[in-house]
């Protein structure tokens, strides 16, 4: 479904990110992952390659925006084009706003939002160049209810979906479509971390009657990504069982 495509994914070294990257590169992208540092880097191209799948991967600063124009320009000299975006890194919170410091409430802000907004700014440039291009974000769908807890995440993410219906809008004139996905809760590292008390009763309330995996988003991404998306922007594509937390 990507043949001949050069995917860029945030946040590509584990769980959603990680589930997307394999799935892009079986369906024929070359698949450039970032990272936060070498090490968890590294260690996904190694994990990847053995499982018969090359991979290139970096660890730009996503809060700097001139060091991810950079590696745009080297990915770019490398495949020739770049044709996919997935801002995918992010960070949840789940303290009440009295334990919240001002500190999380910016750090969170920073990641979900700000970083998207510096990766999204950089990518533009070379999708224009190209004739076009697909941006897809990774919301959430407390984007869609907030929560209850942990205020910085769902404000980042009902910002996410603000970028992503707002450049939808702005880009499209530019043939790049802009869309994103908000999974439920999904069994990564980032639902691990969270209290057991927390996400268990949550999980018996979703419809579907189980937790989403890595795979299901993954998919999603896929589609949008894919031609069979085209006349599809400015949608936010609820993976979630139907969940409602
Ligand atoms: P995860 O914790 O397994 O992965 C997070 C990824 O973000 C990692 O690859 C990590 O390297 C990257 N990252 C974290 N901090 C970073 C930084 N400072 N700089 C660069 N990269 C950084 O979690 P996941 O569940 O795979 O999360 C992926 C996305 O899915 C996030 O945007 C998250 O908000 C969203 N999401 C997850 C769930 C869920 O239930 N797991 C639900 C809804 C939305």
């Amino acid at each position: 479904m990507l043949e001949g495509r050069v995917a860029i994914i945030t946040g590509g070294t584990r769980g959603i990110g990680l589930e997307t990257v394999r799935l892009f590169k079986k369906n024929g992208a070359d698949v450039v992952l970032f990272g936060s540092k070498k090490e968890t880097v590294d260690k996904a191209l190694k994990n990847l390659k053995e499982e018969g799948l090359i991979v290139k991967g970096y660890y730009p600063n996503l809060y700097n925006y001139e060091e991810l124009t950079n590696v745009m320009k080297k990915i770019k000299r490398n495949y020739g084009h770049i044709d996919i975006l997935i801002n995918n890194a992010g960070i949840s919170a789940n303290k009440k706003i009295e334990e919240t410091t001002v500190d999380d409430f910016a750090n969170i802000m920073d990641l979900n939002v700000n970083a998207m907004f510096n990766a999204t700014k950089a990518v533009v440039p070379f999708m224009k160049e190209n004739g076009g291009g697909v941006i897809l974000n990774t919301s959430s769908m407390v984007s869609i209810y907030g929560q209850p807890s942990g205020v910085g995440y769902p404000a980042s993410k009902f910002a996410v979906n603000g970028l992503t219906k707002s450049l939808a809008r702005e880009l499209a004139p530019s043939n790049i479509r802009v869309n994103a996905v908000a999974p439920g809760i999904t069994n990564t590292d980032m639902v691990a971390n969270l209290p057991k008390e927390m996400i268990e009763p949550l999980i018996k309330t979703i419809p579907l009657g189980r937790i989403g995996q890595p795979s299901d988003v993954a998919n999603a991404f896929l589609f949008l990504a894919s031609d069979m998306a085209s006349y599809i922007t400015g949608e936010i594509l609820s993976v979630d069982g139907a969940a409602r937390c």
